[in-house]
């Protein structure tokens, strides 16, 4: 389906309302994350101001925003330059003066006849004992009242672009809105007492508004965060349509070689890895494709659970690929399946983005021939040249970067290809449903056994001297240790000074046992500092935050993060699972500056208290809101526009509810309500999963 005619208004680019012009329309598109009227349009203000308090003269309180009909009794103009001119007014109650500075005196007897009457609106001052206005807001003939609104909004801004310039380009947007056919179900309207869409868009932006319209409870907010989620969920939900109706494949195996790998296990799986083994057996052996998640802690133990799905398809002959987000992470992989391989006597390769010329050739032979039956590498795997014999299982280890999946899933390439995709990440279940609602989920919430707790100590910055003697003590015995510093700021460069100079002072205590890792090395000599450490060559590992989140090195039992206020709680969370890996006690030490913010407090007693992934990703939420959450813009999450996580998250429940029941009535969205939501897809920017239907 085309998009709808009635539609295309708000389609128009930026340029076209009133007073953006071209450059406008550049500030105005970075402001509102778009070049669409539809991009103002999901631009919500952040505060209001109140112009209905409307006093007498006499008794407008200071500092207060009043509203006023006066009319001007006397002219006075400046007495010397950088003196302001004044305006008297009174009402029947008493006098006040306008005052204005660097005005022209023309547009001052234009605006402000003597003896006629005027509404003013703007802040009072009481001062020197009179009453005063500096520079009205708004200032309009006494006929004209109507030209001042009851509310208005303030929005969020960047330099270039005022409220002022915002609200002219609304009042030229917000006539624009078609009245569209309901998408929602009447019922579900009526019981919430939801205005239609085009009212409670008007409504945001105080056009007839209500007092509460700032409050995210309000009818027309949750009306919109609604809309944005029924389509984020109907979207999600065509796609996962789609990609499970591409020809699966019902895996016929005996579980032969999965065997030989759980006969060789030094431990017997958790009953969080049985579950999740059991879920992923049921998906592989119906005819629909599987397209899974499995979430897991740092430590949960997801690696054998790939390579156990893996047997699935290998007992069938087919291939199955693991992909990890790094080189580094990639050749982990391969060290961990090695044992598990070699005991079933299945055959692999690596291929990474580093092998070139004959080498990589000879990969892509053995991937295209068949004869490489488990393929582990990075994303590197899914470049146009490369043929796969026969490829039935992708296991997609997206570690802490979302949404990789869904061009892999989409990709013609893997047609019919169960998908598996890992994350380490514990997301709360609201935010799950978002990103991957395209997809069913396993959740391993139980770590092996015989795991110590990581024991979590708050350190003031000016304590650093003495933890590093206490650590120089546990080196003496053995232990090794990563060194975090600080995320300064945007850039790699200044982030390297503060890992360098920590580097240089550890350097000079403990000598060649300090390494070094940082962004800026080239792979090779990262994974050289790397394989240093894992060895036990390099005792202190001092790195910028660019250590590879799923290396394990189980050796390791103290993690330092310096200047830990900085980071959010997922990355805190991400970090620590560092530690704590091998048999013996773990310790973290968050080492913070002396003042902190509220919300950094927070994260930082979260820290200390607990150690469970998901637990810390709901109060992640709860302190940071949805749009924040695990650094949402680079993590591919989607960031709502209206919606906002930490209030209207149960409403994403209803909605994933009530697209089931959409789809079950209506599959290719044909009838009426069905159009209207095809039209929604397109508000919300969704409509490239309007391919997915029938009638297109
Ligand atoms: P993840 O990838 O989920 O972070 P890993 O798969 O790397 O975790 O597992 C971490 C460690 O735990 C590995 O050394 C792995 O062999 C081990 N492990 C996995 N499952 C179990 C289990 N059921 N019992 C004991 N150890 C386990
Ligand atoms: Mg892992």
């Amino acid at each position: 389906m085309p998009r709808p005619f009635e539609l295309d208004p708000l389609f128009r680019n930026l340029a076209t309302l009133p007073g953006v012009g071209p450059k406008g329309a550049k500030l105005m598109e970075k402001l509102v994350g778009g070049g669409k009227i539809l991009n103002l349009l999901w631009h919500k203000p952040v505060d209001v101001i109140d112009r209905r308090f409307s006093p007498p003269v006499a008794q407008a309180p200071d500092g207060k925003i009043c509203t006023l009909s006066v009319r001007v009794i006397q002219h006075v103009p400046a007495a010397r330059r950088g003196l302001p001119y004044r305006v008297v007014c009174a009402d029947a109650s008493g006098s006040m003066t306008l005052v204005f500075f660097n005005a022209k005196k023309d547009w001052l007897d234009k605006m402000l006849p003597l003896n006629s009457d005027v509404i003013i609106s703007g802040k009072i001052e009481h001062y020197n004992g009179g009453i005063q206005m500096v520079h009205p807001d708004a200032l309009v003939k006494a006929s004209a009242r109507a030209e001042i609104p009851p509310f208005e909004p303030v929005y969020p801004l960047t330099a270039g672009i005022t409220n002022k310039m915002v609200r002219k380009a609304l009042a030229g947007a917000l006539p624009l809105i078609p009245s569209l056919d309901e998408w929602l179900d009447p019922a579900h309207k009526k019981k919430n007492v939801w205005p239609n869409w085009d009212e409670a868009l008007r409504q945001v932006h105080f056009k007839n508004a209500a007092e509460d319209s700032l409050d995210p409870q309000a009818p027309a907010r949750t009306r919109l965060a609604y809309d944005e989620f029924l389509a984020n969920q109907l979207a999600l939900a065509l796609v996962r349509r789609h990609v499970q109706k591409l020809n699966g494949r019902a895996w016929k195996n005996d579980g032969h070689l999965r065997q030989k790998i759980l006969s060789t296990l030094p431990f017997t799986l958790t009953s969080a890895q049985v579950r999740t083994l059991a879920e992923i057996d049921d998906d592989m052996h119906a005819p629909l494709r599987m397209v899974r998640l499995l979430q897991g802690d740092v430590g949960s133990g997801k690696t054998i659970m790939a390579a156990l799905a893996m047997m699935n398809v290998i007992e069938c002959g087919a291939q199955a690929a693991i992909m990890a987000p790094t080189e580094i992470l990639a050749r982990q992989h391969a060290q961990s399946f090695m044992p598990w391989l070699n005991a079933s006597g299945v055959h692999h390769v690596v291929l990474t983005g580093r092998d070139k010329g004959k080498q990589r050739e000879a990969i892509l032979n053995q991937i295209k021939s068949g004869s490489a039956q488990v393929i582990i590498g990075t994303h590197a795997l899914f470049q146009d040249d490369i043929t796969f014999h026969d490829l039935g299982l992708a296991v997609i280890d997206e570690q802490h970067k979302f949404g990789v999946h869904q061009r892999l899933l989409l990709s013609h390439k893997n047609k019919g290809t169960d998908v598996l995709v890992m994350t380490a990440t514990p997301i709360p279940r609201t935010l799950t449903l978002t990103a991957y609602g395209d997809m069913e989920v396993s959740r391993l919430d139980e770590k092996p056994p015989g795991r110590k707790p990581v024991e979590t100590l708050l350190i003031p910055q000016d304590k650093v001297e003495e933890m590093s003697l206490r650590i120089g003590t546990q080196i003496d015995k053995g232990a090794q240790i990563y060194w975090v510093c600080p995320l300064v700021e945007e850039s790699e460069l200044i982030d390297l000074q503060a890992a360098e100079t920590r580097y240089d002072i550890l350097k000079a205590k403990f000598g060649d046992r300090v390494g070094l890792i940082h962004g800026r090395l080239k792979p090779d000599e990262k994974d050289a500092v790397m394989e240093k450490f894992i060895k036990g060559d390099i005792s202190i590992l001092v790195a910028t935050t660019v250590i590879e989140v799923g290396v394990n090195v189980p050796n390791a039992t103290i993690m330092v993060i310096e200047q830990a206020e900085r980071f959010g709680l997922a990355q805190l969370h991400q970090l620590r699972g560092r530690v704590g890996r091998g048999g013996q006690k773990s310790f973290c030490f968050l080492v913070y500056a002396d003042r902190l913010s509220q919300a950094a407090k927070e994260r930082l007693k979260t820290m200390r208290d607990t150690e469970d992934g998901f637990l810390i990703a709901e109060k992640d939420l709860e302190l940071r809101g949805g749009g924040e959450i695990l650094g949402t813009r680079q993590s591919g999450l989607p960031a709502f526009k209206l919606a906002d996580m930490a209030v209207h998250a149960p409403l994403l429940l209803t909605a994933r509810d009530d697209v089931k029941l959409i789809l079950a009535r209506d599959p290719e969205l044909t009838s009426d309500r069905g159009k209207a939501l095809k039209s929604l897809l397109y508000l919300m920017e969704q409509d490239q999963a309007i391919a997915y239907l029938r009638a297109g």
